[in-house]
């Protein structure tokens, strides 16, 4: 059995064929940061307010030539960018000024809320909400293995961006 291609641009311009992408690591160069990642460095406080410090550390990112090139061009030619991150909701003002910042086009983003725990399920999910929204995903960038692996189960192809970390950590 095959599986059928993707329905690219039925509509061209209305932005229901969408291209989603993740923010750290795939759109934003997080290296500067990558010490205060609970990954990382165990030691590091656990608990639901774990990736704050990394997070609030996110203005400083540079942004990823290759992925803002290509999301630049999807938007030009009439795909829905929507970027979807594990970022807490905390840090959506520098987020979105840094976006406006480096002229990178989306037309919606979604950050972890207060009340969600940090996990691969956040990215399924809101796949779920767009297809049910009438939304047509069609692409996923991403860098972490395991969330492209959860995106890819979900029937959404992903292009894995790699990070280059260079200390082994997947994530
Ligand atoms: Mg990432």
């Amino acid at each position: 059995m095959t599986t059928p291609a993707p329905r690219l641009l039925t509509a061209p311009g209305s932005r229901m064929e969408v291209v989603l992408c993740d923010i750290d690591s795939t759109l934003a160069d997080t290296r500067h940061r990558r010490h205060l990642c609970p990954t990382v460095d165990p030691t590091r406080e656990p608990g639901p307010y774990a990736w704050d410090t990394y997070a609030m550390a996110c203005g400083g990112d540079t942004p990823i030539a290759g992925t803002v090139t290509a999301l630049r061009m999807f938007y030009a030619a009439g795909y829905g960018v929507h970027l979807v991150s594990n970022r807490p909701h905390l840090v959506l003002q520098p987020t979105v000024t840094w976006l406006a910042q480096h002229r990178i086009p989306y037309s919606n983003i979604r950050l972890r809320q207060g009340e969600e725990t940090f996990d691969s399920d956040l990215k399924v999910r809101y796949l779920g909400l767009v297809r049910a929204r009438g939304y047509h995903p069609v692409l996923f960038l991403e860098d972490w293995p395991a969330e492209a692996a959860a995106i890819e189960a979900a029937g959404v192809p992903v292009l894995c961006v790699n990070p280059r970390y260079g200390d082994g950590h997947p994530g």
